[in-house]
């Protein structure tokens, strides 16, 4: 990782794309749509050392093993995508505040997703999710196990590639504890409830 950097620029901000880069073939028609104000954006990602380290290991997912320079960033509400599965092109839709499954080699790991914004690099618009991700608990309500947000740990890596995502058809619900949530979910409390019981159509 030594030779690989981002250059720090200011965040750009332009109209919904289509025309988004990915090396992988099993992913096609990827379109960002609404982009986002720029304070709101900024509120959400920080374009700081750990996000630009963060893009770069995600060029590296996708087998780019060069320094990356970074030029401009958009950020965006919604995006969509085919992903062939089984011999069928699948439409994800991927929004922001969803609940979605990221797909590495290794695992599966469920998480809610923050940002969605594209980067251009050598003139192709690549797009990027950031997510905070879910870890499980040993606890279960009902009998539906409880997982525990991570939005608050600094060193879980959020940024990874898009076609790294898969919309996700369980459900998770706040652990509302006693009446913290009666004005809105009380989010310092980063407990949540996956729902066995309901199965979204998608
Ligand atoms: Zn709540």
């Amino acid at each position: 990782m030594d030779s690989w950097f981002i250059a720090e620029r200011s965040f750009d901000f332009n109209d919904d794309i289509s025309e988004v880069h990915l090396p992988d073939e099993s992913i096609t028609k990827i379109t960002l749509k609404k982009h986002i104000s720029r304070r709101k954006c900024k509120e959400i990602l920080l374009n700081n050392a750990d996000f630009r380290i963060e893009l770069a290991m995600s060029y590296w997912d996708m087998g780019y093993h060069l320094a990356i320079f970074g030029t401009s960033y958009k950020f965006y509400e919604y995006a969509c995508f085919f992903a062939e599965e089984n011999d069928t092109n699948v439409l994800h839709r991927l929004h922001i505040g969803e609940v979605v499954t990221i797909v590495t080699d290794e695992c599966e790991t469920f998480a809610i997703i923050q940002s969605i914004f594209s980067h251009q690099y050598n003139n192709q618009q690549f797009a990027f999710v950031s997510a905070d991700k879910f870890k499980i608990t040993n606890r279960t309500v009902l009998r539906c196990p409880l997982f525990k947000l991570q939005s608050t740990n600094t060193r879980q890596r959020r940024i990874f590639p898009i076609s790294m995502f898969r919309l996700d058809i369980t459900h998770f619900v706040h652990y509302c504890n006693g009446n913290e949530c009666i004005d809105g979910h009380n989010l310092k409390n980063e407990m949540y409830i996956r729902n066995l019981y309901f199965f979204k159509n998608v």
